[in-house]
C-alpha cells in the first residue's frame, strides 16, 4: 500500500497548516493573471473558515503574497467561489 504524504499549506490569514487539498488556492499564473484553485506560478492559500476568507485584510494579504495588484474582478471570482462554503 502506498502512503500519500499529504501536501501541507499554510493559510495566510490564520497562518496554520493544512492540507493543500482543503484549502483555496489563489495563483499568480504568468498567463492567466491572478486565478483561482488552478495555473501556476505563486500561490497564496487561504483555508475554508469564515473567518478567513471574509477576512477584510484578505485583498491586501494576498496582494503581498503574490507580490502583485489583484484585479477586482478575481474577488468576484473569489465571493463566488466562497458562497459556496457559506
Ligand atoms: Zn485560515
Amino acid at each position: 500500500m502506498i502512503q500519500k504524504t499529504p501536501v501541507m499549506r499554510k493559510c495566510i490569514s490564520c497562518r496554520t497548516t493544512f492540507d493543500r487539498k482543503n484549502l483555496l488556492k489563489v495563483t499568480n499564473d504568468q498567463k492567466l493573471g491572478i486565478v483561482l484553485n488552478q495555473g501556476m506560478g505563486r500561490s497564496a492559500y487561504i483555508c475554508k473558515s469564515k473567518k478567513c476568507y471574509t477576512d477584510s485584510k484578505l485583498p491586501k494579504k494576498l496582494q503581498k503574497a503574490l507580490k502583485s495588484i489583484i484585479n477586482p474582478d478575481f474577488f468576484d471570482i473569489f465571493e463566488r467561489e466562497i458562497a459556496n462554503y457559506k
